[in-house]
């Protein structure tokens, strides 16, 4: 057998799934797999590489966007382990973030980039965990397998693991572990994708003998724009200028046996008019705006900087950079943050990106509870750019997803021609989930469309709610949109009814995860009652409606936004696959089509679970434009189980015929 399947049968998606992983392996091929929620994914995915690792002397290196995905694969891996590990030796664990391991309160508690920067340079002189680590870790390996062994059960609580390693520094003794012992490591997507982190914990092992697998690979894009993009507030310059103002003293005091105090003075004043300068030319572009997103860049500021008493251009900036250094490593000295840290790092970009198509600059307005706040963005628009290195210097990359566009994240993510796919079919009965499309010309939630027949739209929507047996999710495309037609269903519901957490400008927030918990925590103990969302809102991927939800209401088709920062994304993939149609497709389609697609998986995750999926939207249906055409973009388990109704009569009585 190819396999190291720890349980007794073996599932016919699972078999082809396997299969195409094995021989991906062996031809050393990447190889990309949508299979639906339910279908063993996990499992299949590790008794395949895991075998092949083994034998061919080299580690699976498994990544989940979050670390909350981790429980899952630890828990097949021990499975794997506990059948066929007796001759093995098979040895495995994960890690999470090295600020969440670390023992030194006074380091710990710093913002994260300054931790890491903290961290780096100074352990070897502030910390006694990493010394200890260095005295007894680095120089016994043979600790490590006394402390940890091959448990990996270990693992599921990594923070009781990390007082188990008391005096040594949790972070390297777990990294030391994994580096010489672990065939398998669990990681979440940072580990691989941001450049920084990668270095530090790969420094050990060679990449071209890692097998390396992303969970729910749809959200790779996203994450690798994010990882290569900054965003600063543009209140960052004022504070800057009061931390060197704070610390100017101290500063001299340093450099005052290096050069005379006038020439420091002058060094500390011409960087505090380069920053005052820079926030009046940023202060200026926002007051004369039309609109909320204004694209700049290093031409544009010094252009404007001519008229101010001081001239940036990138040789003031680069000897700028050096001042705010050597003032942010003082301020961390004492401080948990520095905000001049933060603009070194905004200003290093800034000067690597100019002449760089992949980068847009602009800045952002955006008003949250009446107050207005602006950010400077420097973003990444293309998703394969920190990509790259994994996919040219890896053994082989494996990823998998139940939305995932196949032939789209192929060409987004530049994987080579010869990558294998599949796209599985569901394991699911028909009779465990129906899915209903209403796509009449007048359900229909676009800009312009969103306010007519708004009483017919709503009494349809109460209708279809009002016979749904149990608890319904509805899915609205835009906070607007919500706001029109709510108001309209609250009172003619026989359900309790939910609302999603409101303002979407927290959606990072912990005052609105926290909201958004005891909502879903709520809703869940309920057996008739609806929840109202937005399909670009926190209820829709991640969360676990397990047993809870039997109906799903996906109201018009979720356009995302047209933001600047969209419109420059169409223009680059336009550019880049020479096709303009197609670029708008990625930008302003597949988003919606995720979105849709992840809001009628929620409901069926076990055999168990029973479901009415309704899209109501036109959209959805069949349509004009090629890429209109949704219904033939679903994956094969939506598109082949589908009911297509026009008359709204037959849609109630498909969603009263259901036995759930
Ligand atoms: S070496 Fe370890 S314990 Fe010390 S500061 Fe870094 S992460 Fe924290």
């Amino acid at each position: 057998m190819n396999y190291w399947f720890p349980y007794k049968d073996v599932r016919k998606y699972q078999e082809q799934m396997m299969d195409l992983i094995q021989k991906s392996l062996v031809e050393k091929k990447h190889c990309l797999i949508r299979a639906p929620t339910g279908l063993g994914k996990t499992v299949s995915v590790l008794s395949s590489t895991l075998k092949f690792a083994k034998e061919n002397n080299l580690k699976v290196i498994y990544l989940t966007n979050k670390t909350t995905g981790q429980t899952q694969p630890l828990k097949e891996f021990q499975e794997i382990q506990k059948k066929f590990s007796k001759d093995n030796k098979l040895f495995g664990g994960r890690i999470i973030s090295k600020k969440d391991l670390c023992l030194l309160k006074e380091v710990k508690d710093l913002e994260s980039e300054t931790f890491y920067t903290i961290c780096e340079r100074n352990k070897d002189k502030i910390c006694k965990f990493y010394k200890n680590y260095k005295k007894h870790v680095l120089k016994n390996n043979e600790i490590l397998k006394k402390i940890i062994g091959s448990d990996v059960s270990k693992f599921m609580d990594i923070f009781a693991l990390r007082d188990d390693i008391e005096k040594h520094c949790p972070y390297y003794s777990i990294k030391k572990y994994l580096q010489v012992y672990a065939d398998f490591i669990l990681l979440d997507y940072n580990y691989m994708l941001s450049p920084f982190i990668r270095k530090g914990f790969f420094d050990a092992i060679d990449l071209s003998k890692c097998i390396v697998i992303f969970d729910e690979c749809h959200s790779l894009p996203n994450k690798c724009q994010e990882l290569s993009s900054i965003k600063v507030s543009t209140n960052i310059f004022l504070a800057c200028i009061d931390e060197m103002n704070d610390y100017r003293k101290k500063y001299i005091e340093e450099k005052v046996s290096e050069r005379n105090e006038k020439d420091i003075e002058q060094e500390i004043d011409e960087t505090i008019g380069l920053v005052a300068s820079f926030d009046k030319i940023i202060c200026d572009i926002i007051a004369n705006r039309r609109k909320n997103e204004i694209s700049f860049d290093l031409k544009k500021i010094t252009e404007l900087s001519k008229k101010e008493d001081y001239m940036i251009d990138k040789s003031e900036i680069k000897n700028s950079i050096e001042v705010l250094s050597y003032f942010s490593s003082l301020i961390l000295e004492d401080k948990k943050k520095s905000r001049c840290f933060s603009l070194v790092n905004f200003l290093k970009l800034l000067l690597d990106v100019q002449e760089d198509e992949k980068f847009i600059q602009f800045i952002e307005i955006k008003k949250i509870n009446e107050k207005r706040y602006s950010y400077l963005n420097i973003h990444c628009l293309d998703p394969s750019y920190l990509f790259k290195d994994v996919l040219e210097n890896s053994y082989n990359v494996i990823g998998f997803s139940g939305t995932l566009f196949l032939e789209e994240f192929k060409k987004l993510m530049n994987f080579p021609e010869d990558t294998m796919s599949a796209d599985i079919e569901s394991p699911f009965t028909k009779d465990q989930r129906k899915v209903l499309i209403f796509p009449k010309d007048y359900a229909n939630f676009t800009l312009k469309t969103r306010n007519e027949n708004v009483d017919l739209k709503s009494n349809q929507m109460i209708k279809m709610i009002n016979s749904m047996k149990g608890n319904v999710l509805v899915v609205f495309p835009s906070t607007d949109v919500f706001n029109i037609y709510v108001p309209k269903l609250k009172d003619k519901l026989n359900k309790v009814i939910y609302l999603r957490p409101f303002s979407d400008d927290y959606l990072d927030s912990d005052d609105y995860r926290i909201q958004r918990d005891d909502i879903l925590n709520s809703f869940k103990k309920e057996d008739n009652a609806v929840l109202f969302s937005i399909a670009f809102g926190s209820y829709n991927e991640g969360v676990d409606f397990i047993g809870c939800l039997q109906n799903v209401i996906v109201v018009g088709f979720p356009y995302p936004g047209i933001t600047y920062k969209r419109k420059c994304l169409e223009d680059f993939f336009a550019k880049k696959f020479n096709d303009k149609d197609y670029a708008k497709f990625l930008t302003s389609m597949l988003p919606g089509l995720e979105k849709s697609i992840q809001s009628a998986g929620r409901p069926i995750r076990s055999f168990e679970d029973k479901a009415v999926v309704v899209f109501y939207g036109k959209q959805f249906g069949p349509g004009i434009w090629k890429y209109h055409k949704f219904i033939n973009l679903f994956p094969i388990d939506l598109k082949e189980h589908c009911i297509i109704t026009t008359e709204f009569s037959d849609l109630i009585k498909e969603i009263e015929s259901f036995k759930y």
